[in-house]
């Protein structure tokens, strides 16, 4: 099925291999144009969802039998696919999500990465052998897939997270069943047009587009389904955790952030900024690895401030797809009325506006608004325990090394953390010490490498790692066998 770049497409549900409709349909809207519809999205309720779970667990015990070659030379095909396309898929991703045309196909180039690269683990599972403490007895340890696993993603990585999910459970001989997040049904829809060709049984990979509130619970009820891969908010996580509680069913849970990039006095100043612009307010600060936090050292800290305001004044807000666009639109009306509301919130609290927090009026109709700075606020400020996940960040004044360390670690997330600084004493302790999953020194929190462990500790991360080796401790169950030969 080809994609219209800039016509209305039909984006399907895919059940059991085949391509079928839904009780409903939605407009898919460009947030950079809201005359423009991307697409005509269906909506399922829980019969679809029923039955794309049957078709995963009629199809699950041939697909776990199948060679690692086969899954190898299907992932692998996949992957080539997706980046062949990256300027077709990276221009629907950024249509439908409004982050930049540059970070759209960026963000498809690693979901073509990500599918290879588990094509490779697929033809390395390891297997342990252990001498048992009996004579004579063999014992060894087989990683085996889990069955159907149920995916529920979020809307701000529409095709780089199903890829992390999909992709690892497909290579360990899982089946799947995905539900996008609403608002980015389209590269979901893209992702399984791809699968649909790529040579996989009926019924491996099933996509079905609806409601969370419905589907998700749903989904978590179904014995079928043995485990669930969440990545979305704090409070939606906390409730599917508590319902796989309930039904004894394997979770991971990908959550949100509020993370800090400490900036130290005797950081590289430009480092330092270009970290904290990038982090804060690429992808209009809509990652959960966003710098939302900057915990500023007193030496360095009006320096920074007129250095990143300096930044943010010219920093180009626009059209998703006009390629001299340095931030798109956020995603839509309720998300910017949020971000909208922080920044009145984060005002009344004390914090001082250095610039930007207004909704801007462009020439097309969308969602639009001026990267907010905030100064002199304070950690226990709502603005600075509470996740925003727009285009607004906040600094907070530290004396020392120490107090920023303090101010870091104090918060109820745990994914991201990052420091600028020169000092290797400085560095290798705030790796050490910091309590976040991830730790990045002169780097932007956000931005990570597909062939190593993602996740966070403490409100932030729930369960195993995903990505790089580590995913195989979610996608797959051990078991040990002995063998009196
Ligand atoms: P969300 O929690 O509103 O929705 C996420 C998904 O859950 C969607 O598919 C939604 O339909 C579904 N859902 C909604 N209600 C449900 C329910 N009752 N049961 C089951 N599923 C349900 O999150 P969002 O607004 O789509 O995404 C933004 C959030 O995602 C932010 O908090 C962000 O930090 C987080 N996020 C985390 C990571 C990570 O890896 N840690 C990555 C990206 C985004």
């Amino acid at each position: 099925m080809a994609l219209s770049e800039t016509g209305t497409n039909h984006f399907k549900n895919y059940i059991a291999g085949e391509w079928i409709e839904g009780d409903s349909q939605v407009e898919n809207i460009n947030p950079s144009d809201t005359r423009d519809v991307v697409g005509l999205a269906v909506r399922s309720g829980g019969a679809d969802l029923d039955r794309a779970i049957d078709a995963a667990h009629d199809a699950a015990p041939g697909w776990a039998r199948s060679t690692p070659q086969q899954r190898y030379d299907i992932l692998d095909a996949v992957g080539n696919e997706i980046i062949a396309r990256k300027d077709e898929l990276g221009r629907l991703l950024s249509r439908e999500e409004g982050k930049t045309l540059a970070e759209g196909i960026g963000e498809v180039v690693r979901a073509g990465q990500v599918f290879k690269f588990f094509a490779g683990e697929a033809v390395r599972l390891p297997g342990e052998r252990l001498d048992s403490i009996r004579p004579g007895v063999e014992v060894d340890m087989r990683r085996e897939p889990m069955g159907v696993i149920g995916m529920i993603t979020p809307w701000n990585f529409p095709i780089a997270i199903p890829a992390w999910k999909i992709a690892p459970a497909l290579a360990y001989g899982n089946a799947v069943v995905l539900k996008p997040a609403e608002l980015v049904p389209g590269s979901a829809w893209a992702l399984a047009e791809i699968l649909s060709r790529s040579g996989l049984p009926e019924g491996v990979f099933n996509l079905v587009a609806g409601r969370g509130s419905e589907l998700g619970p749903r989904m978590i009820e179904n014995p079928k389904v043995r485990a669930i891969s969440f990545t979305g908010s704090v409070p939606t996580g906390r409730g599917i955790a508590a319902a796989c509680g309930e039904h004894l069913k394997k979770v991971q849970l990908e959550m949100g952030g509020k993370n800090p990039l400490v900036v130290l006095d005797d950081a590289d100043l430009d480092v330092a900024v270009g970290a904290a612009l990038n982090g804060a307010f690429f992808s209009t600060g809509q990652r959960c690895t966003a710098s939302s936090r900057l915990v500023v050292s007193e030496g360095i800290h009006d320096r920074f401030v007129s250095a990143l305001t300096e930044k943010l004044k010219t920093l180009v807000v626009g059209d998703a797809l006009d390629p001299k666009t340095q931030m798109g639109p956020v995603v839509d009306e309720k998300q910017l009325e949020q971000d909208l509301s922080y920044v009145e919130i984060a005002g009344q609290e004390g914090g001082k506006l250095a610039i930007g927090g207004e909704r801007l009026t462009l020439e097309k109709p969308g969602f639009y608004m001026a990267p907010a700075l905030f100064t002199e606020t304070s950690n226990d400020m709502r603005i600075n325990r509470e996740e925003v996940f727009g285009p607004v960040a906040s600094v907070i004044r530290v004396k020392d090394y120490e107090e920023a360390l303090h101010v870091a670690n104090d918060t109820s997330f745990g994914l991201s953390s990052g420091i600028c600084t020169t000092s290797l004493k400085y560095a290798s302790d705030f790796k050490q010490k910091s309590e976040a999953g991830m730790v990045m020194v002169n780097l932007p929190t956000a931005g990570v490498d597909y062939n190593v462990p993602f996740g966070g500790t403490k409100g932030s991360s729930f369960g195993s790692r995903e990505q790089g080796r580590y995913a195989v401790e979610f996608y797959t169950t051990v078991k040990t066998a002995y063998t009196q030969p």
